[in-house]
C-alpha cells in the first residue's frame, strides 16, 4: 500500500494522508494559495524499480497515472525530461513524465520515490548520511566519506534536515499515529526527534504491502513530495 498525503510547503498536514491503491503516486504538492492551476506541482510514486532498472527503462516504465493533485481531474502522460541522479559516484541519466491534468491544464512532474526533489543524490544516500550524522553516530566528514559524495554536499543536506528537524519531526510523529505505530514525543535534539518521527511512520508503514522493500528513505521522500530537505520556496524543474 502506499500513502499518500501531502507535505505543504510550509507545513505538513498528515490529516490529509489516506491509505489508496499502491501504483498510485504518493504525496504530490496542493496548488499554493492564490496560485493559478498551471503552477506545477511534485509528485512521488512508490517506484519498486531500482535505480539502475528505472534508468534503463526509459520511457518504458509502467508509470502510474494518478489523479489531479490540485483538482483531482483524470491526467494523461504528456511530455517530460531527462535529469541526472548520482548512486554510487556515478550519475545516471533517467527519464522522469510529466503528466498533464485536461480539466485544470497544470502539469506535474512524476518523480520516481528514489529520487529527492532538486537533489542529485538518491534518497538512500542522502538519507544514510542523515541518519548517521543526525542519529549522533558520526560527523559529516566520515558520513560524507562513507557515502563518496562531497563534504560540502553532505552538509547541505545535514543543515537542511536540522532546519526542517522540528516541522518533519511533528509531520512524521503525526503520520506514524495515523497508521498505528508508535508514538514519539519530540526531544531536545530535534534532529533526533525527526529521525526517530520517520522511524515510527516508516515502521507503522512497512507492514502495509510495498514499503518495506522499499526502505524509509524512499518512503520519506515519498510521504514529503521530494522535498524531505527542498529550500523553502524552491520552484523550477525538480
Ligand atoms: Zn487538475
Amino acid at each position: 500500500m502506499l500513502l499518500p498525503g501531502r507535505f505543504g510547503r510550509a507545513r505538513i498536514l498528515p490529516s490529509s494522508l489516506k491509505l489508496r491503491d499502491p501504483s498510485s503516486p504518493s504525496f504530490g504538492h496542493g496548488r499554493e494559495k492564490g496560485s493559478e492551476a498551471v503552477s506545477p506541482v511534485v509528485i512521488v510514486w512508490s517506484c519498486p524499480l531500482p535505480v539502475d532498472a528505472y534508468a534503463a527503462a526509459g520511457r518504458g516504465v509502467e508509470f502510474p497515472r494518478p489523479d489531479c493533485p490540485a483538482c483531482g481531474g483524470p491526467m494523461t502522460l504528456w511530455s517530460g525530461y531527462r535529469r541526472h541522479v548520482r548512486v554510487a559516484g556515478r550519475c545516471q541519466k533517467i527519464f522522469v513524465p510529466r503528466l498533464r491534468c485536461a480539466p485544470c491544464r497544470a502539469s506535474h512532474a512524476l518523480l520516481p520515490a528514489f529520487v529527492l526533489a532538486w537533489r542529485l543524490d538518491v534518497a538512500d544516500v542522502v538519507g544514510a548520511v542523515i541518519g548517521q550524522v543526525a542519529g549522533g553516530a558520526c560527523g559529516v566528514r566520515p558520513a560524507a566519506a562513507r557515502a563518496g559524495v562531497p563534504y560540502t554536499t553532505a552538509r547541505g543536506w545535514v543543515r537542511r534536515f536540522r532546519c526542517r528537524a522540528l516541522e518533519l519531526g511533528a509531520g512524521f510523529a503525526a503520520l506514524a499515529v495515523e497508521l498505528g505505530g508508535d508514538t514519539v514525543s519530540p526531544v531536545a535534539d530535534a534532529g533526533g526527534f525527526a529521525l526517530g518521527a520517520i522511524g515510527a511512520a516508516f515502521g507503522a508503514a512497512a507492514s502495509l504491502p510495498g514499503w518495506l522493500a522499499a526502505g524509509a528513505w524512499r518512503f520519506a521522500s515519498s510521504v514529503s513530495g521530494g522535498r524531505l530537505i527542498a529550500s523553502p520556496g524552491r520552484r523550477g524543474t525538480p
